[in-house]
């Protein structure tokens, strides 16, 4: 499993199982169910953003030594030289 592309996934696979269960649901008229399912659904996607921008250590990575850091400039080495950290862009480091 490549960890990239669940983690992207993840998201898009709680709109596909919401959209099933709506259409389960919607054949037995449970329309209160229905507005349970999609706000739980969009409740889990805005936390599981949320915590996967939350999870990495930092918001930049160091050009010259690859540490993962917050500041303008790398407290391990001191450059300025950093490009964004995210998630889904780990190669490099
Ligand atoms: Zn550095």
């Amino acid at each position: 499993m490549n960890p990239k592309v669940s983690q992207n996934n993840v998201p898009r696979n709680v709109i596909i199982l919401a959209t099933i269960v709506t259409v389960v649901f919607g054949m037995f008229r449970l329309v209160l169910f229905l507005i349970l399912v999609w706000v739980a659904a969009l409740a889990f996607i805005i936390v599981y953003q949320y915590n996967s921008t939350r999870t990495g250590k930092g918001n930049f990575v160091c050009l010259d030594c690859a540490t993962i850091h917050q500041n303008p400039s790398c407290p391990k080495c001191g450059s300025r030289l950093k490009k964004i950290y995210s998630q889904s862009d780990r190669y490099g480091i």
